[in-house]
């Protein structure tokens, strides 16, 4: 086994861990989970079963991520976010499995602390979601949103600089075109 698991933490049967991924203290990894190469599961990190995260993943202290949730590589979840898998849950009513919206965040996207992704939404590769926002939609390639219900305040560049307004990045030269209101990387 090429990846390490804290003492403290419970991986169920049945779960692929890639190489050179850490789970640090009081995490649990339910059934049917795959977790790529070289990620970071933080203190108090919750897996569902059948969830699918790509390489590259950093998870920070304090967060759950439900089944139905999917996360690409290179994703980031900031501390103590949340993921839900459930509109309209009644514990008297309860939807199993088959009933849970899903939640795709797509390649290198990250998420800041506090932050509360309602489920059925897809966050575009890329994107950054402020901390504390709530979002409600579908969030483009590239976007940055803040707020309750989150909105777009800006563009974000891959390296994670705000393009203040503009479409290409002061700080690594990369360049963007903007096309039907959607950003994306010239190619060179
Ligand atoms: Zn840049």
């Amino acid at each position: 086994m090429n990846y390490f698991v804290h003492e403290s933490s419970y991986i169920d049967k049945n779960v692929d861990i890639g190489d050179g991924t850490k789970i640090w203290h009081f995490c649990h990894v339910q059934k049917g989970t795959r977790i790529g190469k070289q990620c970071s599961l933080g203190q108090n990190v919750y897996i569902s079963s059948n969830v699918k995260i790509g390489n590259g993943v950093k998870i920070q202290n304090n967060v759950s991520v439900y089944e139905g949730v999917e996360l690409e590589d290179f994703v980031f979840c900031g501390p103590s976010m949340v993921f839900t898998n459930d509109l309209t849950p009644r514990s008297k009513y309860p939807k199993g499995a088959g009933g849970y919206k899903k939640t795709l965040v797509k390649y290198g996207a990250s998420i800041g602390a506090n932050a509360t992704i309602v489920c059925g939404n897809t966050i575009g590769k890329w994107a950054m979601i402020a901390s504390g926002a709530v979002v409600t939609k579908d969030v483009p390639d590239y976007a940055i949103m803040a707020g309750v219900p989150a909105k777009q305040i800006d563009w974000v560049c891959e390296c994670g600089i705000p393009l203040r307004g503009g479409i290409n990045c002061e700080k690594c030269g990369r360049e963007y075109t903007l096309v039907k209101g959607q950003l994306l990387e010239k190619s060179k």
